[in-house]
């Protein structure tokens, strides 16, 4: 008896561009793998699920192209600037402080919704930029006193 993997026709039909697609994919999975590798299952899947779920925005500044992330979450708006930092309580303790990691789950899904494309653009002017900063980091009870 012969155990077929394929379909000979899958291979027959499909030949090495499609294999190459199949391998591109897994390199993919390894890569949002070793994103949320570093997060607690907990963490992850609150990753996954903003990322997967409409919680990441994208906002971009024209013609700068500038632009920010702000993922949406039960603690709030946190604001994400590329994969480099997060205006968290969580980025700021585990990363900056005690060094124990490289992101929080805010950072990993804007990875992972740039990745999948499932995050939302929101447009704006350059000169907005300070009043969009403001508007999220005053969302987050970051303001400065009044
Ligand atoms: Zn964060």
């Amino acid at each position: 008896m012969r155990i077929h993997l394929f379909p000979s026709t899958f291979i027959s039909r499909a030949g090495l561009p499609h294999m190459g697609s199949i391998v591109g994919g897994c390199s993919e999975g390894l890569k949002r793998y070793g994103t949320l590798s570093q997060l607690s299952w907990g963490s992850a899947l609150k990753a996954l699920k903003s990322a997967l779920k409409g919680g990441v925005e994208k906002h971009v500044f024209k013609p700068s192209g500038r632009y920010v992330y702000v993922v949406r979450g039960p603690t709030g708006p946190h604001l994400v600037m590329g994969d480099l930092a997060c205006s968290c309580l969580d980025y700021y303790l585990n990363v900056v402080i005690r060094g124990k990691r490289k992101l929080c789950y805010h950072i990993a899904a804007a990875i992972i919704s740039e990745e999948e494309g499932t995050f939302r653009v929101i447009e704006h002017r350059d000169p907005e930029f300070i009043g969009v900063i403001k508007g999220v980091i005053s969302a987050e009870g970051l303001g400065p006193d009044p």
